[in-house]
């Protein structure tokens, strides 16, 4: 039976000597490689597999074989593997640090297992130390745990820095990296702020990390590690309820309140948004709680949920073509007619355009306010202009239930 067999770990597989007989493994990562003559056909799938004793070996299941494993391979799903060839990994630059990997040919078998000791995405941890110090195989990726200290501002005239994230992440002792993150890892970093941005640290991993190192101004070498090989195969987590990064967070808490002076404090979740430091930083940012405080005008900046529109107030006005104000209507001879009366406009038969005026209902962790959202910012948001919105009264449902759904920030200025 499964339980008495002798299972074969990946340190002791040799070239030299037979194939291995029997694995057993957990799949830690996996992604497939499209075929350039079909584009919908997968022409491989690349793996990335664990044994028990948390070894991990990259492998590889070719076009031909794809159809007789695939409904075993998934992420995290714990297989037997029966008769495997052992391939060349003959890449410049390997996921993992192995000569080999394993391919899963005409001849090879795979069962589900259910019994598997080993953890779920089998982290291999790589110092700061090391990095620093470039202790570390270079052409091979790292995975790496630490806190966020800093976010870059984006360099807006970049086109390509628009998916892109770079933050400074220290570890327990001090020691400090850069962080890049790329396309959907940006997105997802977003969507965890948005939804967390009252939490007050910024625990990462990135795992399968790509480094790399620059001289910087200064004339120091630096540490980059960013996602590698384009968007499949590294693996982030920000906060996630895992082991390593509960353990990590407990370490930090304790360095925090014995005011260890060699560790850098971590920034709030906010600051990872995608708006600028600056912006968030400056001194007009106002809590909504704090907001009653204010005693003369003043423009300030807040940043909180959408939580609900207010249903029983319009949504538009009818404003002045030239100035935005609203409009007076009167009935002329020929039907309705316009008229705006500021000193830039004062003229009768302006041209009536719908805009924005939506009332809405917005929360942070000390309060809430209520705000209008007027055309600029309620345009930006719906993507759409309060005519082709009434043109289309459909959508307008649909737009509506968009803001209640979105949860999305808001930046409002006053
Ligand atoms: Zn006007």
């Amino acid at each position: 039976s499964v339980e008495d067999q002798k299972f074969t770990m990946f340190n002791e597989i040799d070239v030299l000597k037979t194939s291995p007989s029997t694995l057993k493994v957990r799949v830690l990562r996996m992604w497939s490689i499209k075929d350039n003559k079909n584009v919908n056909e997968d022409f491989l799938i690349e793996m990335v597999l664990m044994d028990e004793n948390e070894n991990r070996i990259q492998a590889t299941v070719y076009k031909q074989n794809i159809y007789r494993f695939k409904r075993f391979l998934k992420e995290s799903s714990t297989l037997t593997i029966v008769n495997l060839s052992v391939g060349l990994n003959g890449s410049n630059y390997r996921v993992i640090d192995c000569p080999n990997k394993l391919v899963l040919g005409p001849n090879t078998h795979v069962n589900s297992c259910q019994e598997f000791d080993g953890r779920l995405f089998g982290f291999k941890m790589i110092s700061f130390e090391s990095l620093i110090n470039k202790d570390i195989f270079l052409k091979s990726t790292v995975d790496i745990i630490g806190h966020v200290v800093h976010v870059f501002k984006n360099n807006a005239s970049n086109v390509k820095d628009k998916n892109k994230r770079t933050m400074e992440i220290c570890d327990l002792r001090g020691n400090c990296v850069y962080l890049i993150l790329w396309d959907h890892y940006v997105s997802e970093l977003s969507k965890y702020v948005i939804e967390h941005f009252d939490e007050g640290h910024a625990i990462v991993i990135l795992q399968f990390g790509r480094v790399k190192y620059y001289t910087g101004s200064d004339g120091k070498e630096k540490v980059y590690v960013s996602n590698s090989f384009g968007s499949n195969v590294s693996r982030f987590f920000i906060n996630d309820y895992l082991f390593e990064i509960e353990e990590y967070k407990n370490s930090l808490v304790d360095l925090l309140n014995a005011n260890d002076v060699s560790i850098r404090k971590p920034i709030p979740v906010k600051m990872l948004s995608s708006v600028d430091d600056e912006f968030l930083r400056a001194t007009d940012f106002f809590n909504i709680g704090d907001i009653c405080t204010i005693i003369s005008p003043k423009s300030i900046i807040i940043l909180g949920t959408i939580k609900a529109i207010c249903p029983d107030t319009e949504w538009y006005y009818i404003g002045c073509n030239t100035c935005s104000r609203k409009l007076m209507e009167n009935n002329g001879e020929g039907g309705k007619e316009y008229e705006c009366k500021t000193v830039r406009c004062n003229v009768l038969g302006v041209i009536p355009t719908p805009r924005f005026k939506i009332k809405i209902r917005v929360q942070d962790s000390t309060g809430v306010v209520s705000l209008t959202l007027f055309d600029r910012d309620a345009k930006m948001l719906t993507k759409k202009t309060a005519k082709e919105l009434i043109d289309s009264q459909n959508e307008v449902c649909l737009q509506v239930k968009y803001f209640f759904n979105c949860n999305s920030h808001l930046y409002k200025r006053w």
